[in-house]
């Protein structure tokens, strides 16, 4: 059989264009991927996703749009894409997926929802505290550190703005930075270097975190290697990290437009890709906010956009 809309991907784009879509009686199928709930299962309270106003457990709100997804007529497999070949006219010669290599499926319109991932360290004790003082989004969760002290690791516009987003809300701000200068925009390296709240530490890098069951400090090393060589210790309650996001979009490179980070490129205001009846929603096609509402809204316009697709 052909599919009408093939979604990939179970986060907030995924789950959003299926209700879309499935309300439209276009009868989608959604492969799950490597993480049933995308992102926002890796956190632990959700307090900005609009319509929970005590704030929603990650799993809760995922589930809730599964549900709401399925009432409609969603239907779910398991599983991982592996390959494609997309088609350059999909109402005659449909689109093919791979899942985990082995199930082809074929689908008229196919939107992409795969996310991206936040880059980390790689030091050990960032698993040990995750979700207890470690985060990868200060605009997610910086409001659980109001008043108190953290740290941001990065030099660049994201590491910068995220620094300065955190100042407003916490008591001082360090920022953990690997080399002698920010990689930053001049006025964002100006907007960080003269706010009182932050502390920049240059030529630092985090040897690991300390703390009796969350975060309570960190252990640096200044100017690791050299004469100077110096370990120092910071007390803090938050540590954030901002050195980057990896688009997961690595299946998609041979087929379309991607910007040099590897997001999808998409056409003005809609979700059209370069490639007819494929669209792209969510964090994988946007290099900017990466929120979950965000996603959810690029979802829905997704699944409008492979509507109109299917009807013109
Ligand atoms: C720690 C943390 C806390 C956060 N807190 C908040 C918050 O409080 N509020 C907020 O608004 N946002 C928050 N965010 C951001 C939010 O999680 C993302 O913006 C949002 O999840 C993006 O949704 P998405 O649907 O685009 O992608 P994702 O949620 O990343 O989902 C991607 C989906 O694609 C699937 N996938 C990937 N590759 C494949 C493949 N090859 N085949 C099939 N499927 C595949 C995955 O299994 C996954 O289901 C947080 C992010 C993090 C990391």
């Amino acid at each position: 059989m052909t599919y009408n809309v093939l979604i990939i991907g179970s986060g907030p784009a995924g789950y959003t264009a299926a209700i879309y879509a499935s309300r439209a009686n276009l009868e989608p199928l959604l492969i799950d991927g490597p993480q049933q709930g995308g992102q926002l299962t890796t956190t632990t309270m959700v307090e900005n996703f609009p319509g929970y106003p005590d704030g929603v457990e990650p799993f809760q709100m995922m589930d809730d749009l599964r549900r709401q997804a399925e009432r409609f007529g969603t239907r779910f497999m398991s599983g991982r894409v592996t390959k494609l070949e997309l088609s350059q006219e999909p109402l005659k010669v449909p689109h093919k997926v791979w899942v985990e290599d082995t199930e082809l499926l074929e689908a008229k319109t196919i939107i992409i929802a795969t996310g991206a991932a936040a880059k980390y360290l790689g030091i050990e004790s960032e698993r040990t505290y995750h979700g207890r003082g470690v985060s990868a989004c200060a605009t997610c969760d910086g409001f659980f550190y109001r008043k108190k002290v953290v740290a941001v690791v990065g030099g660049g516009d994201t590491a910068c703005e995220e620094a300065s987003y955190l100042a407003g809300l916490c008591e001082k701000v360090y920022m953990i930075v690997r080399k002698p200068y920010l990689r930053a925009s001049q006025i964002m390296q100006d907007r960080v270097l003269n706010n009182p709240k932050i502390e920049v530490l240059f030529e630092h890098n985090t040897l690991c975190l300390t703390g009796e069951g969350k975060v309570e400090g960190a252990d640096l090393v200044y100017k690791k290697g050299s004469a100077e060589e110096e370990i120092r210790h910071i007390a803090i309650s938050g540590f954030f990290l901002a050195i980057g996001h990896k688009p997961n979009t690595d299946l998609f490179k041979d087929y379309l437009n991607l910007n040099e980070e590897g997001y999808i490129l998409t056409e003005g205001a809609s979700t059209k890709t370069n490639i007819a009846g494929v669209f792209a929603a969510g964090d994988c096609a946007d290099p900017t906010y990466r929120q979950a509402i965000v996603a959810a809204g690029s979802g829905c316009k997704a699944a409008l956009d492979a509507d109109k697709f299917l009807k013109n």
